[in-house]
């Protein structure tokens, strides 16, 4: 990770402060010198001036950015890590974490910085935080610095997930500027700015319990219930101990989030527990994937060699990340027995939510006692020849809304059209005995359902477009070569992913075959 830049010698930014109207309250910060080491960013060579990359408006919004937040320069500098943010108080955080299973130690924001918190629109305060801003006390053996190609996949990847409804951290954009950086070979460098209500991970906690720093460990828990976690406070569950009650919240959000992950067929890539968020948010976007063909074995990261993150995998590591947090809780929660009890809300609740989402993606409103031997039969027909995991679901949903068409009585001039959707569907698959099959179960399962309920639910919650590794790769070469108006045409896609948007079937088909040599690590 040795730097092309000198980064050491960059100057911590002098330039005037810039307003945005934002209002700082800045609360992690005030929680004092064991938590966080004031510093400013490192401003990136004047002889490489910034530019953007990517913009979210919904972001801006969020924030109470005013809407020409778009065209400033000032803020262009700010956010580059070049000029402060007037009321912003940077601060690298520090926390530790457990690593491919392996207790890693003290990590730290080695190269994000915590510019504050901004009340927002909605006053629920939002934290904002600049990753690739230089080196901070954390950086270790890193340069501090975030690369295009990496800063663009977490960009668009953030606003996607949040377009799918999935839990995660936001980015409000991405700048880059010509200064390079050494990677496997020279790229360039960029800043993404996000947004979340708390980037606070497992691993702060576990910072804290590995050093027997139990007041701060505390101060921490208390922090992070009265602010985020109120409820804990009050419940009468786990005998009323509130540190309890915030393991068992914690595992409740996590379980909604890996339902989510699964169901969408989202690889994270490197579930460590410093990647883990205390708010149940996807976090930490690296070498993250969307499934192409239905692989439980999949691995999206080509660092992790053990396949320790597989797709299939991921609940469990979620399991075992929690086990982490709750030995780092222990000496405040005081009972093994009551935080096995917190941790295991995760199991009982895990399957639930990942049954809600699939009986979703099915178009099924009702429960009946095979629904469990359908899904089970549908993802083992997926896995069969590893079709591609959103093309069915969407073409499925197709498929449902033809059968509504046909019973609403749209049959005459629109009936050579009818089956064309069943066509594409059964297209999908080389084994048609098998897949006929499966579908005769599933339209008999289908016929105990409203059918145009059904269609419209399944067409809200299969998503046509998802963030796959080629469309990102795309757009990235596209933006190397200086060209960024891909990053924003992909986000339209990606910001209403269950809509038709007629023109981008390309973006919405299989990946092309160039797709099958990207290859992503956890190089970032
Ligand atoms: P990650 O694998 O991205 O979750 O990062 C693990 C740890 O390495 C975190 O403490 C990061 O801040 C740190 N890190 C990753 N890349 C860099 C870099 N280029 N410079 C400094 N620290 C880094
Ligand atoms: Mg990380």
């Amino acid at each position: 990770m040795s730097a092309v830049l000198d980064t050491t010698s960059h100057a911590r930014s002098e330039a005037a402060p810039v307003q945005t109207g934002l209002r700082w309250i800045n609360r992690y910060a005030q929680l004092g010198p064991a938590y966080v080491t004031a510093l400013a960013p490192q401003a990136l060579p004047a002889t490489h001036p910034p530019y953007w990359v990517g913009q979210s408006r919904a972001v801006g919004d969020l924030l109470g950015l005013t809407p020409d937040w778009t065209q400033s320069d000032e803020l262009l500098a700010a956010l580059t890590g070049n000029a402060p943010l007037a009321g912003s108080a940077p601060v690298a955080t520090v926390y530790s974490g457990h690593q491919f299973g392996v207790w890693a130690g003290q990590l730290g924001d080695g190269r994000a910085l915590l510019l504050g918190e901004a009340q927002g629109i909605t006053d629920q305060g939002l934290e904002v935080q600049l990753k690739g801003a230089g080196r901070t006390p954390y950086s270790r053996m890193g340069d501090g610095r975030a690369v295009l190609r990496s800063s663009i996949r977490e960009f668009l990847a953030s606003e996607a997930m949040h377009a799918l409804g999935v839990p995660t951290t936001r980015a409000l954009c991405v700048t880059g500027s010509d200064a390079p950086v050494r990677r496997e070979e020279i790229e360039t460098a960029a800043v993404v700015t996000r947004v979340a209500p708390s980037f606070i991970r497992f691993g702060h906690f576990e910072h804290f319990a590995s050093r027997e720093q139990f007041d701060e460990l505390r101060v921490l828990a208390d922090y992070v219930i009265d602010r985020y976690y109120p409820e804990c406070r009050t419940t009468d569950a786990y005998q009323g101990n509130a540190y309890a009650a915030l393991l068992a919240a914690v595992s409740e959000r996590t379980a909604v989030l890996l339902a989510h992950w699964q169901a969408v067929g989202f690889c994270h890539g490197v579930m460590n527990t410093d990647n883990m968020s205390i708010l149940g948010l996807t976090l930490d976007y690296g070498p993250y994937q969307f499934l192409d063909g239905y692989n439980p074995a999949h691995i999206c990261n080509h660092s992790d060699n053990q396949g320790r993150y597989a797709y299939a995998r991921q609940p469990n590591v979620a399991y075992w990340n929690l086990h982490a947090l709750a030995q780092a809780l222990l000496p405040l929660i005081e009972d093994e027995t009551l935080a096995q009890a917190a941790v295991d809300v995760y199991r009982e609740r895990f399957p639930l939510e990942l049954d809600a989402r699939y009986r979703a993606k099915l178009g099924l409103h009702t429960d009946q006692p095979d629904d469990r031997a359908l899904l089970e039969a549908t993802l083992r027909l997926l896995a069969q020849e590893r079709t591609d995991y959103t093309i069915f679901w969407r073409r499925l949903s197709r498929f449902v809304a033809e059968r509504a068409q046909l019973t609403a009585g749209a049959e005459g001039s629109e009936s050579t059209k009818v089956g064309a959707a069943a066509q594409n569907l059964r297209d999908l698959f080389i084994d048609t005995t098998a897949f006929d099959a499966w579908l005769r179960g599933y339209e008999a399962r289908l016929s105990q359902e409203n059918v145009q309920a059904s269609a419209a639910l399944m067409l809200s919650v299969n998503p046509k477009f998802v963030l796959r590794n080629w469309l990102g790769e795309q757009v990235i070469r596209q933006a190397r070569g200086k060209d960024y108006s891909g990053v924003a045409r992909l986000l339209a896609l990606l910001e209403r992913p269950y809509e038709e948007h007629p023109g981008f079937e390309a973006e919405a088909g299989f990946p092309p075959d160039w797709a099958a040599s990207i290859e992503i690590s956890c190089s970032s």
